[in-house]
């Protein structure tokens, strides 16, 4: 028991400190030659679908090769169980619109009712298929609102399929039902990823978000799908990456690198579950390519510190997968910048 939390102590206040500053390549490489050292993530992704509503231009959903489906509610209580009661966190979404799934409200109730600090994405066009009350009730800490435009037609040419005007009604009546309802909660982000053909909108997007009464603004470098070859990433990159510095990705195959490289954080602090239990290895396997087991079927502890997962991590920190070489997220050049536009967050890890 001693020993237990003492290396509980070493992973959490220590280890996993010092990966996510990235200050030493050390701790990783000794959590890959002793896995018993390994603490389990606090932190999930958990998908509720890989179906969605939009087809977003630099999204790989609308040509995902991996089969199409929705996690029940039982399975995503499987899940919950199975991870373990250090779970803090739990990111509801990957690839796919999370309301697409109709029990995705009673899922956030439950891992609320565990006291985990959720956070769901979602397009928020289909609010109106939900009873407020029912999202009121489910108490999600955390809801990120995709909306890259202040105008109509601006939203439309990447939201494709999208409802700006639906977006805009179904924000504003959350934060009128919270008012009502006296709660913070959920904490509503206005995300806006900035591309060429909306940057000229930042300004009217924050006028937009503080009169729908949002909580944040948060403006956000556009990430091209790190599987892509060299030549259509230049050419997705030309199309709808702005010009100015402080708004885009830079990568290295650009050869314009910002940022300096980190040690990739997803292989130790969070797992991504797909919406049938498999584990793949990071947020950016959309594609499911690089799976370490399945959490529903097998014994989550045992998955978490198998020889396949590891040497996956160490792949991953070597960067030699293909899925990693571009990774912005480890590249040090993912980011953005957040403008609080009232209260504080309640987040505490
Ligand atoms: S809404 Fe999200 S999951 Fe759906 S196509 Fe757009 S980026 Fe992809
Ligand atoms: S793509 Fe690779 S480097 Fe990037 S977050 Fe995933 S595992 Fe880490």
């Amino acid at each position: 028991m001693v020993l237990k939390r003492a290396l509980n102590y070493i992973n959490n206040k220590g280890a996993r400190a010092a990966v996510k500053r990235g200050l030493s390549k050390a701790v990783p490489k000794l959590l890959i030659e002793f896995p018993a050292l390994n603490a389990l993530p606090s932190e999930l992704m958990i998908e509720p679908t890989s179906v969605c509503n939009l087809r977003c231009p630099l999204c790989s959903n609308k040509s995902l090769k991996r089969k199409h489906g929705r996690m029940s509610l039982e399975k995503f209580k499987t899940v919950l169980d199975k991870a373990g009661p250090q779970v803090k966190k739990v990111v509801i979404g990957l690839t796919g619109e999370p309301l697409l799934n109709k029990e995705v409200w009673k899922m956030i109730k439950e891992a609320r009712s565990r006291g985990i600090f959720v956070e769901m994405p979602s397009n928020f066009v289909l609010l109106d298929n939900f009873e407020m009350k029912e999202v009121i009730d489910a108490d999600l800490n955390r809801l990120i609102v995709s909306l890259d435009g202040a105008s109509e037609k601006t939203y439309k040419k990447y939201r494709v399929g999208g409802d700006f005007k639906r977006v805009v009604k179904n924000v504003k009546a959350l934060c009128k039902a919270k008012e009502n309802a006296g709660t913070k909660n959920p904490e509503v982000v206005i995300q806006f990823l900035v591309m060429k053909h909306n940057k000229h909108e930042i300004k009217a997007i924050e006028k937009l978000a503080r009169g729908m009464h949002a909580d944040v603004l948060s403006l956000k470098n556009t990430m091209l799908w790190t599987s892509l070859t060299k030549s259509k990433r230049e050419e997705l990159a030309e199309k709808w990456l702005p010009e100015e510095e402080q708004y885009r990705i830079l990568d290295k195959e650009l050869k314009e690198v910002r940022g300096s490289p980190k040690v990739c954080p997803a292989v130790f602090d969070y797992c991504s579950v797909l919406w049938n239990g498999d584990l793949c290895l990071c947020c950016n396997d959309f594609e499911g390519e690089y799976l370490v087991g399945n959490i529903i079927k097998q014994d989550f502890a045992e998955i978490f510190r198998s020889k396949k997962y590891n040497a996956l991590r160490k792949a991953a920190l070597e960067k030699t997968l293909p899925l990693c070489r571009e990774c912005e997220i480890s590249n040090g050049t993912f980011g953005g910048k957040s403008i609080r536009l009232k209260g504080d967050s309640d987040e505490k890890n």
